[in-house]
C-alpha cells in the first residue's frame, strides 16, 4: 500500500457533466443485473457460510405493484443486501400467491381465461420488481397456481386425511338463487349478490372439507411465548383468536316435550360458581334445539330467521360485539340441576353457534352482557357473590347489594345452597366436581379457534384430490396419480353450480378402489393452503419427488426475518404455524415454528387515507420511477417514516430524497479521480488523526459515527428513516469541506476511503446509484459482496465534549473539556468557570454532581 507522501495531491477535476440522471444509471445496471442472475442467488444448502433467510410475504398477482408492496420489499431488500455485505449466505426469494377469486372476476369481466390473466400479471409485476432493483433469487420463484406446486397441496391434503386432520361436515355457505352458485364473502354486497344487486343472498347447508387446526390449538397458543422476535400486538391477536378458556360444560334438562335435538341444553361457562344466579338460558339462533322448541309457531320461526340474517350480516362486517342486543322468549323452560329451578329459554342475536356450545346460562347480576339483556327484558337479577375478603368477617354494610353487574373473582358465594361462604375459586372446583359426580357436567377447556373450512366452490384453486364412489364412498386419489390437474377449458362466465362440476371429463372418473364409475370432488382449496407452506418450497424449488428436501430445510429454517402487513396477523400466520407443526409431526421438518422474527410494516397512506382506487389517491410506483428513479422511490419509502408506522406519501419528500442522491452523485463525480488508483482500502485507520487537518478529522469522526448509526439500526431497531437522515447529514458535512478538498488539503487516500465507505453505506438503500459510484471510484467486483464498513469507536469519539453547568438545576454556563476527561477534571473546570464563580459567590457549595458525558449540577445554599 502506498504511503501518503507518494501520492501527489491532485486537486480533483471538475467534471463536465455532474448532473444525476437516474434513468441512465438505473437502466445500465438493470441490464447488467438481468444478465447476471447469479448475483442475487443464494449458495446451496451445503454451504459452510452462515445462512440468513429474509422473506417478504408473497403478493397476489393483481397486475400492478402498489406502494404498499414497494415499502414492504424495500425493507426486505435493504436487509438482504446488508446481510450479504455482512458475509452471510442470504436467501431472498419471491413468488406468487396466484390462485383466487380476482382472476375469476377478471375472467368474467374481460373474458380472459384466469390462467392467462394470472400469468400475464406475474410477468408484468416481475418486471416492475426488477426495475425497482429488488435483489430476488428468481431461480427459486414459486408460482402457486402451477401443477408442480399445487400437486403438493394435494399431497399434504392426503396426509391430513390419513392422519384424521381433514374431514367433511355440513356447513353454511352464501348462495345466490339467481346464479345458482355459492358466493365468497367478498361477493356478498350489502346482503345481496354482486352480480344480481336485487337478489338477497341466502344461507345453504353444504357438505364441505375442514382441516382440524383445533388439534394444535394448545401448541399454537403455548408456542407464542417462545416467539420473542414477534411483535407483541401480533401475539396478542393470535392469543385472542385462539381464545382459550377454562370452564365447565353443564346440562340443563328441557322441561316439557322434546324433539330430535335431545332433551337437554348444554352450556359452556367459565363461572359455574355463579350458577345459582342464572335466571335464563340463551341459545344462538342457529342452535339445533331452536327448531324443536319453536315447533310450529310461524311467528317465532320468522323472528329467529330474521335474527340469524342479522347476525350473519354483523359477522361479515365484524360488528357482532357492537350489535344492539335483543332476543325472543321461546315459551319453554330448562331446569337448573343445582336448585331444580325452571329457567326461561330465549334465543338471542348475540349468541354465536361457533363459540362454546352456542348456548349460555345468563347470570345478570354478575355479567355485563347478561345484565344489559336482563334490564331490557325485565328478567330476574339475583346476586350470588359478594365482595368480601376471604376469611374476614363481613364489614358493616357489606351484606348489601354490590353495584351491578359485579364480576370480580375475589368474593364469596351467597344464595348458593350448600356452596355458600365458599370463595369463587373453591366454588368453581366444588361445583364442577358436584356436576361431574351427578352426571350433568364436567370441567373443560374451550377454544375460540375453529377448524379451518378449506372448501371453495370455485374454479381457480387447487382441486381437492378425492373421489366419490357409490360402492366405496369417499376415496382419496392415490399419491402416484397426483397432480389432479385443474382443467383449462372451463367457461366460468356461465352461471349455475360449481364451475368444475360442468366439466364432465374432469368430474367423471374411475374409483381407485373398485375401478367402477366415480365422481371427482369439484371443490377447490382455500388459497390460504397455498400460502401456508410456500416458503419451504423456496429451499428446493426443483424438487419433484417430494415437496422439498428436508436437508435444505434444516439449513435454511427457521426464517430469520419475515416481513409483511399486520393484516396477516391471524389467518396466514396461524395457518402457516399450524402447517409447520403438522409437517414436523410427519417428520418432514425439524423446526417448530416457521419464523424466528416477524416484522409488520405500516401502511402507505396519502391525504389521510390508505391508497385505493376508490379514493383516487393512488401513487403508482411506475410513475415515481419514471420521474425520480427507483433509488429515490425506494429510499423515500424507507426514509419517510419508521418502518412500523404508517407512511404519509408526500411528493415533495421524494423530490427531497432525489436532491440528496444528486448531491451524493455530484460529490463523487467531482472527487472520484482523487480516489482512482489510490489503493487506500484499509481506510482511514492508516492515517492517524494527527495527520489530518481539523476539518478532515471532523469528516472522519462523522463518517465513523454514521457507520455506527446505520449498523446499529440494521442490527436492532430498524429506524431506517433516521439512518438515511444520518447519511444525509454526513453528506452535508462533506459539502461543508468542499473548499478545503478542492484546494487539495485532504490526503487523496483519505478522500478515496471516505467516498468508498459512503457508497457502501448507500448500497442497501440506493443500490443502483451505489453501484455506479463504486465503478466510478475505480472499484471492481459486485458491491453486494463487499464487506460492510466497520467503524472505529476511537475515531467516532468526539475529541471534546460540552457540558452544561447548572446551579441548583438552573443552566448557568457551559464548559468544553477533552472527551475522556475524568470526573475530577470536569468538576474543577466547572467550578473555575467565570460565570459559575460569580453565581456561587458567598454561598456554600453542598454538592457537585457530574453526570459523565451529560451535565454538571452544583448544589448551593
Ligand atoms: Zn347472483
Ligand atoms: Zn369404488
Amino acid at each position: 500500500m502506498a504511503e501518503i507522501k507518494d501520492i501527489p495531491a491532485n486537486p480533483p477535476q471538475r467534471q463536465a457533466d455532474d448532473r444525476y440522471d437516474p434513468h441512465r444509471i438505473e437502466e445500465k445496471w438493470h441490464a447488467r443485473w438481468q444478465a447476471e442472475p447469479k448475483l442475487f442467488a443464494a449458495d446451496p444448502a451445503d454451504s459452510t457460510r452462515k445462512k440468513y433467510y429474509v422473506l417478504e410475504m408473497l403478493p397476489y398477482p393483481s397486475g400492478v405493484l402498489h406502494m404498499g408492496h414497494v415499502r414492504n420489499y424495500a425493507i426486505g431488500d435493504a436487509l438482504a443486501r446488508y446481510m450479504w455485505m455482512q458475509g452471510y449466505n442470504v436467501l431472498h426469494p419471491m413468488g406468487w400467491d396466484s390462485f383466487g377469486l380476482p382472476a375469476e372476476n377478471a375472467a368474467i369481466k374481460n373474458k380472459v381465461p384466469p390462467r392467462q390473466w394470472t400469468l400475464q400479471n406475474i410477468a408484468h409485476m416481475k418486471q416492475q420488481m426488477n426495475r425497482m432493483g429488488f435483489s430476488y433469487d428468481w431461480s427459486r420463484e414459486v408460482t402457486t397456481c402451477l401443477p408442480e406446486y399445487y400437486r403438493w397441496n394435494q399431497w399434504f391434503f392426503l396426509k391430513l386425511y390419513e392422519k384424521g386432520l381433514a374431514y367433511r361436515k355440513n356447513s353454511k355457505v352464501n348462495w345466490c338463487p339467481e346464479c345458482a352458485t355459492v358466493l365468497a364473502n367478498e361477493q356478498v354486497v350489502g346482503g345481496n349478490c354482486w352480480r344480481h344487486e336485487d337478489t338477497p343472498v341466502v344461507q345453504r347447508e353444504l357438505e364441505q372439507w375442514f382441516v382440524r387446526t383445533t388439534a394444535y390449538a394448545e401448541e399454537l397458543l403455548q408456542g407464542l411465548d417462545k416467539l420473542e422476535g414477534w411483535p407483541e400486538k401480533v401475539k396478542t391477536m393470535q392469543r385472542n383468536w385462539i381464545g382459550r378458556s377454562e370452564g365447565a360444560l353443564v346440562d340443563f334438562k328441557i322441561d316439557g316435550p322434546i324433539g330430535r335435538a335431545g332433551d337437554k341444553v348444554t352450556v359452556f361457562t367459565t363461572r359455574i360458581d355463579t350458577i345459582y344466579g342464572a335466571t335464563s338460558i340463551q341459545l344462538a339462533p342457529e342452535h339445533p334445539l331452536v327448531a324443536d322448541l319453536i315447533g310450529n309457531d310461524p311467528s317465532l320461526h320468522a323472528k329467529v330467521e330474521e335474527m340469524l340474517a342479522e347476525q350473519n350480516k354483523a359477522k361479515e362486517r365484524g360488528e357482532v360485539e357492537s350489535m344492539d342486543k335483543h332476543g325472543v322468549f321461546l315459551e319453554r323452560y330448562a331446569i337448573n340441576a343445582f336448585n331444580q329451578e325452571k329457567l326461561p329459554i330465549w334465543v338471542a342475536n348475540y349468541i354465536l353457534m361457533d363459540y362454546g356450545t352456542g348456548a349460555i346460562m345468563s347470570v345478570p347480576a354478575h355479567d355485563e352482557r347478561d345484565y344489559e339483556f336482563a334490564q331490557k327484558y325485565g328478567l330476574d337479577i339475583r346476586v350470588v357473590i359478594l365482595p368480601r375478603r376471604i376469611g374476614q368477617p363481613p364489614a358493616e354494610g357489606e351484606a348489601e347489594k354490590p353495584v351491578l353487574p359485579y364480576t370480580p373473582k375475589d368474593s364469596l358465594l351467597i344464595n348458593s345452597g350448600e356452596f355458600n361462604e365458599l370463595s369463587n375459586e373453591e366454588g368453581i372446583q366444588k361445583m364442577t366436581a358436584f356436576a361431574e359426580q351427578h352426571g350433568f357436567g364436567k370441567a373443560t377447556v374451550t377454544y375460540r379457534l375453529k377448524d379451518w373450512g378449506i372448501s371453495r366452490q370455485r374454479y381457480w384453486g387447487t382441486p381437492i384430490p378425492m373421489v366419490y364412489c357409490e360402492k366405496d364412498g369417499v376415496v382419496p386419489v392415490p399419491e402416484d396419480q397426483l397432480p389432479v390437474v385443474l382443467p383449462d377449458n372451463v367457461d366460468i362466465t356461465l352461471q349455475g353450480g360449481s364451475p368444475l362440476g360442468r366439466v364432465l371429463e374432469f368430474v367423471n372418473t374411475t374409483c381407485p378402489k373398485c375401478g367402477g364409475a366415480a365422481r371427482r370432488e369439484t371443490d377447490t382449496m382455500d388459497t390460504f393452503v397455498d400460502s401456508s407452506w410456500y416458503f419451504y418450497r423456496y429451499t428446493s424449488p426443483q424438487s419433484s419427488g417430494k415437496p422439498f428436501e428436508t436437508a435444505n430445510i434444516d439449513y435454511w429454517f427457521p426464517i430469520d426475518q419475515y416481513i409483511g402487513g399486520v393484516e396477516h396477523a391471524i389467518l396466514h400466520l396461524i395457518y402457516s404455524r399450524f402447517w409447520t407443526k403438522f409437517m414436523r409431526d410427519l417428520g418432514l421438518v425439524h423446526n417448530d415454528e416457521p419464523a424466528t422474527r416477524l416484522f409488520t410494516q405500516g401502511m402507505v397512506i396519502k391525504d389521510g387515507a390508505k391508497m385505493s382506487k376508490n379514493k383516487g389517491n393512488v401513487v403508482s410506483p411506475d410513475d415515481m420511477v419514471a420521474r425520480f428513479g427507483a433509488d429515490s422511490t425506494r429510499c423515500y419509502a424507507l426514509f419517510a417514516a419508521p418502518p412500523d408506522r404508517d407512511l404519509d406519501w408526500q411528493e415533495a419528500g421524494v423530490e427531497g430524497v432525489h436532491r440528496f442522491l444528486s448531491r451524493v452523485y455530484r460529490f463523487v463525480v467531482r472527487n472520484a479521480s482523487a480516489a482512482n488508483g489510490s489503493q487506500g482500502k484499509n481506510g482511514t485507520g492508516s492515517l492517524t488523526a494527527e495527520q489530518l487537518s481539523p476539518k478532515a478529522r471532523q469528516i472522519q469522526r462523522k463518517l465513523h459515527q454514521t457507520i455506527k448509526r446505520v449498523t446499529d439500526d440494521f442490527q436492532g431497531r430498524w429506524h431506517f428513516n433516521t439512518c438515511v437522515a444520518a447519511i444525509m447529514e454526513f453528506v452535508n458535512q462533506l459539502y461543508g469541506a468542499e473548499e478545503e478538498i478542492a484546494a487539495g488539503k485532504f490526503p487523496p487516500q483519505f478522500l478515496a476511503d471516505v467516498q468508498r465507505k459512503l457508497v457502501l453505506l448507500l448500497e442497501p438503500f440506493a443500490p443502483y446509484l451505489a453501484s455506479e459510484l463504486w465503478e466510478m471510484l475505480g472499484e471492481k467486483g459486485d458491491l453486494l459482496r463487499q464487506p460492510w464498513p466497520r467503524y472505529d469507536a476511537s475515531l467516532a469519539k468526539e475529541d471534546e465534549i460540552e457540558y452544561p453547568v447548572q446551579i441548583n438545576g438552573k443552566l448557568r454556563s457551559r464548559i468544553t473539556v477533552p472527551a475522556d476527561s475524568p470526573e475530577e477534571l470536569v468538576r474543577e473546570r466547572a467550578l473555575a468557570e467565570e460565570k459559575v464563580k460569580v453565581a456561587v459567590e458567598g454561598k456554600q457549595i453542598v454538592k457537585v454532581i457530574v453526570v459523565p458525558g451529560k451535565l454538571v449540577n452544583i448544589v448551593v445554599k
